[in-house]
């Protein structure tokens, strides 16, 4: 079923074990449940904004909520596996395209983000990742350097999807590709160049859905 596609709910009579909404997917990425009292017979279910949004009727029970929760995510899930391309709105573009092809060549495809976009009010760092949502942000100011170099942050970034700290394991990941060291110090010698703005060294995303810390010395 497409995301934005609606499905009619069919009536259970018999009364249902009351099983717990869930908060996120099996990928980790959050659910949002959003009733609607104009909404009588129709469920529909689509990722928005790193987020699996299910809309459902006002008048549902909590074992109605929790059937059809687990149902349209299973649906949207399975798209997701089907196409790879879990938010058309924010793959279709070349960062999207990019990142695919980054995962396919040096990560066995593994890492498939949610949604890739660039962003200008990242001052501190050249990219950042959200394992738990699938989303992935590089900073603009990337934007004009060596093709080599943005690829390298964007396959950085990819790899936290797979090992969101910076362990041993994470490094290997970035074994594979060519440029990481030369890009690395590429970046520190842009990040010492610019007086201000940029700290230096590569950050995370810190956000509350980040259950991996930094270890020391990344
Ligand atoms: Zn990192």
């Amino acid at each position: 079923m497409p995301p934005g596609e609606s499905t009619r709910p069919v009536q259970h009579r018999r009364p249902p074990a009351a099983a717990p909404v869930p908060s996120v997917t099996s990928s980790g990425i959050p659910i949002e449940v959003r009733r609607s009292a104009k909404r009588r017979r129709t469920v529909n279910a689509a990722f928005r904004d790193g987020k699996a949004v299910i809309s459902i009727p006002g008048h549902f029970t909590t074992a109605e909520e929790s059937e059809w929760v687990q149902r349209m995510v299973a649906r949207l899930e399975q798209r997701t596996a089907q196409t790879r391309r879990p938010d058309p709105k924010n793959l279709g573009d070349e960062l999207a395209a990019r990142a695919a092809e980054l995962s396919r060549s040096y990560l066995g495809g593994a890492a498939r983000p949610v949604s890739v976009r660039w962003v200008s009010n990242q001052n501190s760092r050249w990219g950042s990742a959200t394992p738990a949502r699938g989303t992935i942000r590089l900073s603009d100011k990337l934007q004009g350097m060596p093709g080599w170099v943005v690829d390298y942050v964007l396959l950085h970034e990819l790899a936290h999807l797979i090992e969101a700290s910076h362990s041993p394991a994470f490094w290997r990941l970035l074994e594979s590709y060519p440029h990481t060291e030369t890009a690395k110090a590429y970046l520190q010698g842009a990040a010492y160049a610019s007086a201000r703005g940029l700290a230096g060294a590569m950050g995370e995303d810190q956000g509350a859905e980040d259950t991996d810390e930094e270890g020391p010395g990344s």
